[in-house]
C-alpha cells in the first residue's frame, strides 16, 4: 500500500487548489494534477474584481497566490492530465497522458469547464490560426483587422468591448434575435459605433489560406440565406462545457455533463470520490464558489478517510 496516496486532486483551478490547501493543512499530502491548463480558467482573464479581499487582481496573479499557498502547506503539483479512471475498485486508480498510474484512497474531481466549440468545417484546421476563445490573450494580434465574435452573452460582449482597443471592424454574430448578456454589458456594446451585431445567425464554415482565416460563412437561421464575411479572427464565446468526458461513465453526470453531487455535500455517485467547482456547478461558476466547494470537498474527503481508516 506504499504507493497508495491519501488524496489525489484532479484539476488546478480555484476549486482544486483550495481543496489542496485544506487537505495539505490536515497532512493528507495531496497531489494536484494540473491538466492541460494549469491554474484553470482564471489564467486567461485580466482583472478579477470580485475575489474577497482583493479589490482588483489579475487572474493569473490570483491563481499564483493560491498555488503558492497550497505549496506552502505541502501540496505537490504534477503537470499531467488524467485520461482514464477506475473508480470500481479500491484503491481508486488514475492514468495520465504520460502513461503514469496513481492510486488513492480518495479523489477530488475539480476539472472545471472549457469553451464550447462550433463543430463546423474549418474550425479544427484554423484553431490557433485565427479561431480562438481568448480575446484577452490573442486580441492584440489583430490590430486594425476585421474580427468576428460568436455569442450573445457576457463573454461575447466583454470580448467585443475589449477588441475595440485594437480594431474598429468588429462583428458579433448571435444565434438568437436578442442578446442574452446583462443589460450593462449590452449597453456598452450598443453604444460603441465600431461593433456591428448580426442576429439569428450561426457560422457554418471557416475558410482561409491555410496560414490563417480569411472569411467565414454564416447562415441565417430563419431564411437559411448564407453570407460570407471577411475576417482574420473568430472568437468563440458560445458558452462552456464541463471537463468530464475523461470520466467515461465512472461517475453519474447530469444531462449537460456536470457531475452530480449529493447536496449539501460534494459526494458523488461513488463513495470516496468528491466533486467541486465548475465541473459540478452549472449555476454559479465563479472563482469564489469554486474555491468554496473545493474547501467542502477537502473536508468531505477528510471525514471519509477518517471513517474508513
Ligand atoms: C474569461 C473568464 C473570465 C472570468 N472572470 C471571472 C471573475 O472575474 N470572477 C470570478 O469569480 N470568476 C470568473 N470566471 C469564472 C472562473 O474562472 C471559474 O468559475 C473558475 O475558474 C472555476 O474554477 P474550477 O477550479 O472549478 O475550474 P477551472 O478554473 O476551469 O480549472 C479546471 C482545472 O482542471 C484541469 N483539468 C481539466 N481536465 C483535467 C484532466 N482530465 N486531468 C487533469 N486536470 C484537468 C485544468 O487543467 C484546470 O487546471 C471567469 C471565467 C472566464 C472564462
Amino acid at each position: 500500500m506504499n504507493n497508495v496516496h491519501n488524496l489525489l486532486i484532479i484539476g488546478s483551478g480555484p476549486a482544486g487548489l483550495t481543496a489542496a490547501i485544506y487537505a495539505a493543512r490536515t497532512e493528507l499530502k495531496p497531489i494536484v494534477f494540473e491538466g492541460d491548463s494549469p491554474g484553470g480558467q482564471l489564467i486567461n482573464t485580466s482583472f478579477v474584481e470580485n475575489w474577497p479581499g482583493n479589490i482588483s487582481i489579475l487572474g493569473a496573479q490570483l491563481i499564483n497566490n493560491i498555488k503558492k499557498h497550497a505549496k506552502h502547506f505541502g501540496t505537490q503539483s504534477i503537470h499531467e492530465t488524467i485520461t482514464k479512471v477506475d473508480f470500481n475498485k479500491r484503491p481508486f486508480t488514475l492514468w495520465t497522458n504520460k502513461n503514469n498510474e496513481y492510486k488513492a484512497k480518495a479523489i477530488i474531481v475539480a476539472t472545471g469547464a472549457g469553451p464550447k466549440k462550433l463543430g463546423c468545417p474549418g474550425e479544427k484546421e484554423y484553431w490557433g490560426k485565427g479561431v480562438t476563445t481568448c480575446a484577452i490573450c490573442d486580441g492584440a494580434l489583430y490590430k486594425d483587422l476585421p474580427v468576428v465574435i460568436i455569442g450573445g452573452g457576457d463573454t461575447a460582449m466583454e470580448d467585443a468591448s475589449f477588441m475595440t482597443r485594437f480594431t474598429n471592424q468588429i462583428t458579433i454574430i448571435h444565434l438568437l434575435d436578442k442578446l442574452t448578456a446583462s443589460p450593462a454589458m449590452q449597453k456598452r456594446v450598443f453604444n460603441n459605433p465600431h461593433i456591428k451585431i448580426i442576429y439569428n445567425s450561426t457560422v457554418s464554415e471557416i475558410r482561409g489560406n491555410s496560414e490563417h482565416i480569411t472569411e467565414i460563412v454564416i447562415t441565417n437561421q430563419k431564411t437559411h440565406e448564407q453570407t460570407t464575411i471577411p475576417t482574420r479572427a473568430l472568437f468563440l464565446a458560445i458558452g462552456i462545457k464541463p471537463n468530464t468526458t475523461f470520466l467515461n461513465g465512472a461517475l453519474k453526470l447530469d444531462n449537460y455533463g456536470y457531475i452530480e453531487t449529493f447536496c449539501p455535500t460534494t459526494s458523488t455517485s461513488v463513495e470516496g470520490i468528491f466533486a467541486c467547482g465548475d465541473a459540478a456547478d452549472y449555476m454559479y461558476r465563479q472563482a469564489i464558489t469554486a474555491a468554496g466547494s473545493g474547501c467542502m470537498a477537502a473536508l468531505d474527503a477528510q471525514r471519509y478517510l477518517e471513517t474508513t481508516e
